[in-house]
């Protein structure tokens, strides 16, 4: 049963009756397109930010042909290409930038001048531009043609539509079956989709869930008919991102619409019923700073008047991803919403979610819109500060250094005013602040934002340079954290981990696997006694993988909690860690008395916690948990005591850089659900031994064939850029892959990256490239990780 007859309920529906589920019903309030879909500008293209979700927009381009072929609906497709103009060096930049990530994904970028940007799209005005790129594939559609193609489409491969019937409530059953109220009457179902848009809140609320989604008013208007257009091929859909506006022809006019700064957002609480094939009342005075604009970059616009404005709310999640998934805690409920982006994303939306609820797996990587990835953090005042910055900033620039600033400070440790009184430079994940680096004075305690190396540059240095020679105190507390007991939790863990479970006051790295062998998760798994172990992984993925978790749980035996802000962490790291750490405890620290990769429960002076030693930075560390009522007096102490060996603190950014000079991964950029452990390094993290385990058998497909990829690690002849993750590797002139994560290596003095190449060229060791910010930069093979490739300096 799909709720919602929009541009992505009339997806699923269609996609459902493709992968094979005939006995599918769509329930509709009033008639198909009724929410945000009628009055939708029907602007389509390939570029988006996330590489894996450009693949499902390219998918949905696509599929325009496919639909109107089965349904005879003409969807009213324009392709008339598109152009992204820039009018900044930066802007230019980030325009090289997605040009280069389209280059692995297939797509047909250029970068062209402003003289052939104007040659194509002659309203523009040439002085307030630098440049642009051109897309061949990008246009518009009809928002009603493509909708009744997918109905139509569906009804065709045997599913029902019920127009007219609004669903009031939804009840489970004892099997995780469905009873769907309805004004009309009850149905049965087996599985429930949220693909309401406008009240996908409402329709969650139900279920009592609160979706973190917001719709926000956007206007857009149509000019006078223009005599520049006529007897003219159509006019290519153009975004200029400085005036913050989209352009399209709209028959003998053009539509101009805008993403303004001060964006309104819509009914903030709850979404009115009556609402239907309604507008909202037009706000030009708030798009007037935009339509100057656009009327200074376009002038004929300007002379052609404004004939119809359109203000329609339509609905975004806090990144402005979408929505997508089976929702953690309840058995056959599906959303797919938040989707702002209907007629780019839609057919990727619809298609990722039927493969899930067929075959038990999206099919593709599309943890960029995992409903998942968001947690209880995402209330309802939090979403509603994230939308409207995200909308604001819907045609800005995000640097890679750069830290947005609505709904913060929001979750904080107890060390944070700490922290900040050493001038920590903090990031926010998951609401979470934490430092990524120190700066010597408040005053220089800021980011400066760029695709380049940044004034951090020498700080994060000293701060590698000190982990090196001395000893950093780093706080870890944005690690996600379960707590798993019970008499059948090393057998459970056994069977959900590729590793083997450690023995009590040992720890064990591992990879989690899906039944398609492909890596789902990276964890350290810690055992504190029999029956007792703390898994500790990706903070964003806690919602995820308790998801996973649940839907492997035994029925007795093994629970799982997390336990992620219960227990919060300091690190120390560096050669005089241990020296700093035996002084506060009781235990010997020794190698031979507390070896690597061991873990167990002690003193630090009053304070008691866990210790692991264990190594991100690839120097010798010890990580210690302590509940959060301790970590203050836990900080103090080993600030105190650490004056003795040169203590310094130091940030996720420095951390990062030294993770990346030991070539380790980490999960979302080198480990993700295309990758299997082979492909990704981890071999030896897979115990075929141990018996039977989630993923076994493909894993050992996986072995057996070596795999299609191979993740490396390189030294790129880079000069004030390093590469950050999503540029293009080249090999001997052709792209051959992509760059997962890279940094500057402080204490090999070289800038790296990690990257997937083709398996066939693991061991090649001329002739690479890697592209960043549109240059092309020597990257040489590294054999083994470029800093300690032993990793004697952790384990003695
Ligand atoms: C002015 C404007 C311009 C836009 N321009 C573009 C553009 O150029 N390109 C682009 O890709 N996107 C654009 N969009 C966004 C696009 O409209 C949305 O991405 C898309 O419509 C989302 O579709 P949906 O199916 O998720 O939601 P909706 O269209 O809101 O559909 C939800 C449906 O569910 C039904 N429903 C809800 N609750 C119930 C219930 N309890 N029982 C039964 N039925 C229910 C509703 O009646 C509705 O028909 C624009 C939007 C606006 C407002």
């Amino acid at each position: 049963m799909v709720i919602g007859g929009g541009v992505v309920g009339a997806s699923v529906l269609y996609h459902l009756t493709k992968a094979g589920w005939k006995d599918v019903q769509l329930i509709e309030r009033a008639e198909l397109t009724s929410g945000s879909t009628w009055h939708a500008a029907g602007g389509m293209h390939t570029v988006n930010g996330d590489p894996n979700v450009a693949k499902l927009q390219q998918y949905t381009i696509e599929l325009y042909k496919e639909i109107e072929r089965i349904s005879g609906q003409s969807c009213g497709v324009h392709i008339t290409g598109g152009l992204m103009l820039a009018g900044t060096r930066e802007r230019l930049d980030w325009l090289k930038m997605a040009k280069a990530r389209g280059r692995y994904l297939g797509m047909d970028l250029e970068i062209i001048s402003v003289d052939e940007a104007a040659r194509l799209f002659p309203l523009l005005e040439k002085k307030h531009f630098t440049g642009a790129m051109y897309d061949p594939i990008e246009g518009h559609v009809d928002p009603y043609g493509v909708t009744h193609a997918y109905a139509k489409s569906a009804q065709l491969g045997g599913a029902e539509i019920v127009r007219h019937t609004r669903v009031i409530d939804l009840e489970s059953r004892a099997d995780g079956s469905w009873n769907v109220i309805t004004d009309h009457g009850n149905v049965h179902a087996e599985h429930v989709v949220n693909a309401a848009g406008l009240w996908a809140r409402e329709v969650g609320r139900m279920v009592g869930i609160e979706l973190p989604i917001l719709a926000m008013e956007h206007q857009y208007l149509i000019t006078g008919d223009m005599q520049e257009l006529v007897g003219k091929k159509e006019q290519l859909h153009c975004i200029d991102f400085e005036g913050e506006i989209y352009l399209r022809q709209e028959r003998g006019a053009m539509l101009m619409g805008t993403y303004e700064r001060a964006g309104v957002p819509w009914s903030p609480l709850t979404t009115p019923w009556d609402f239907g094939q309604d507008l909202l009342p037009n706000d030009l005075e708030r798009i007037a700073p935009s339509l100057e604009v656009g009327f200074a970059h376009f002038p004929a616009l300007g002379a052609a008047g404004i004939r119809k404005v359109v203000n329609g709310p339509f609905t975004f999640a806090p990144d402005g991803n979408p929505l997508v998934g089976p929702i953690r805690g309840l058995k056959n409920f599906w959303v797919a919403c938040g989707v702002m982006a209907g007629f780019s994303q839609g057919g990727g939306v619809g298609l990722a979610l039927s493969r899930w609820m067929v075959d038990g797996d999206p099919g593709a990587d599309i943890w960029g819109m995992d409903v998942a990835r968001y947690g209880d953090w995402t209330t309802l005042a939090y979403t509603n500060a994230k939308v409207r910055e995200n909308y604001s900033r819907r045609f800005s620039i995000r640097f890679p250094n750069e830290e947005l600033t609505a709904a913060r400070p929001l979750r904080t440790t107890p060390i944070y005013e700490k922290l900040l009184a050493e001038h920590a430079v903090f990031g926010d994940y998951c609401g979470l602040e934490h430092p990524l680096w120190f700066a010597p004075t408040a005053a220089e305690a800021e980011d400066h934002i760029s695709f380049r190396r940044s004034n951090a540059h020498p700080h994060i240095k000293a701060e590698c340079q000190a982990v090196q020679v001395s000893v950093g105190l780093l706080e870890i507390s944005n690690y996600g954290k379960f707590e798993v007991r019970g008499p059948a939790a090393a057998e459970w863990l056994s069977r959900m981990m590729a590793n083997r479970v450690p023995a009590v006051g040992r720890i064990a790295l591992t990879p989690m696997l899906n039944e398609r062998g492909k890596l789902i998760g990276d964890f350290t798994m810690c055992r504190a006694a029999a029956e007792h172990f703390f898994l500790v992984g990706t903070y964003a993925a806690e919602t995820y993988y308790l998801r996973w978790f649940e839907r492997h749980m035994p029925a007795t035996g093994v629970s799982v909690r997390s336990c992620a802000m219960e227990y919060v962490g300091l690190s120390v790291a560096g050669p005089h860690s241990r020296a700093l750490l035996q002084s506060l405890v009781r235990d010997d620290l020794s190698t031979a008395a507390f070896p690597f990769m061991s873990f167990r429960r002690m003193e630090i002076g009053m304070v008691p916690g866990y210790v692991g030693r264990l190594s991100f930075t690839g120097e010798l560390g010890f990580e210690i948990w302590v509940t959060t009522d301790y970590q203050r007096a836990l900080f103090d102490l080993l600030v105190r005591a650490g004056r003795e060996y040169q203590l310094k603190l130091f940030g996720g950014r420095a951390l990062n850089s030294m993770r990346i000079e030991k070539s380790f991964g980490s999960w979302a950029r080198e480990y993700r659900p295309i990758y299997g452990p082979f492909e990704a390094g981890l071999d030896r993290f897979v115990d075929f031994k141990k018996g039977e385990f989630i993923g076994r058998a493909a894993a050992a497909e996986e072995k057996q064939s070596g795999g299609a990829l191979r993740l490396l690690s390189f030294s790129v002849d880079a000069t004030d850029a390093d590469a950050l993750g999503d540029e293009p590797i080249w090999h001997e002139g052709r792209t051959v892959g992509w760059v997962t994560s890279g940094a500057f290596g402080h204490r090999v003095n070289q800038s790296l990256a990690l990257g997937y190449v083709p398996a066939t060229l693991a061991k090649a060791d001329a002739g690479f490239e890697i592209e960043i910010i549109g240059e092309r930069h020597k990257a040489q093979r590294l054999a083994a990780a470029a800093f300690d490739s032993s990793g004697k300096l952790m384990r003695t």
